[in-house]
């Protein structure tokens, strides 16, 4: 269990270095494009990624490069895709966070809440949940648009394409 001084620091180090935001996360399994809630932390130091994840206990790491002067630098992000998980993070941090980032905290969960809202394919009839919503029809990916559009006898219900098909 981390102590009340571990979360302290975990939180300075995210005030600093670390964000809130909503990001669109591909699913190959679907095929299809979600928009989440997401948390990121950079920082050149690993030890530091490591100790701040430990503190949090969600997300995982990897390894970026950032373009710098011609050269380029590593540098390690943590990050955490899921709304569960940025829940969690906010909850723990949020009695150390300013102001600017508890607002965007709230303001990232309350928005994906009623986004991630399933709704039905027009096409197939597979339930997903809509990046957003263009037209009156929704689609589950762009190959249901398609075959829609150039009326192809719709499959049986439940039945959505492949990932390979969309490429
Ligand atoms: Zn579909």
């Amino acid at each position: 269990m981390p102590t009340d001084a571990d979360i302290a620091w975990a939180a300075g180090l995210f005030e600093g270095e670390g964000c809130f935001f909503a990001c669109d996360k591909y699913e190959r399994k679907t095929g299809t494009t979600r928009r989440v809630t997401c948390a990121m932390l950079s920082t050149s130091d690993l030890d530091v990624l490591k100790r701040f994840q430990a503190i949090v206990g969600v997300g995982g790491f990897f390894q970026v490069k950032e373009h710098r002067k011609g050269t380029y630098k590593p540098l390690w992000r943590w990050q955490v895709q899921s709304h569960s998980g940025v829940e969690h993070v906010g909850e723990l941090l949020r009695p150390w966070l300013g102001q600017r980032r508890t607002q965007k905290l709230d303001e990232v969960l309350a928005t994906i809440a009623t986004q991630n809202d399933p709704i039905t394919c027009d096409y197939c009839g597979v339930e997903f949940v809509p990046l957003r919503k263009r037209g009156k029809r929704a689609f589950c990916s762009r190959i249901c648009s398609a075959r829609f559009s150039f009326g192809v006898k719709a499959p049986r219900y439940g039945n959505p394409p492949l990932a390979k098909e969309l490429t």
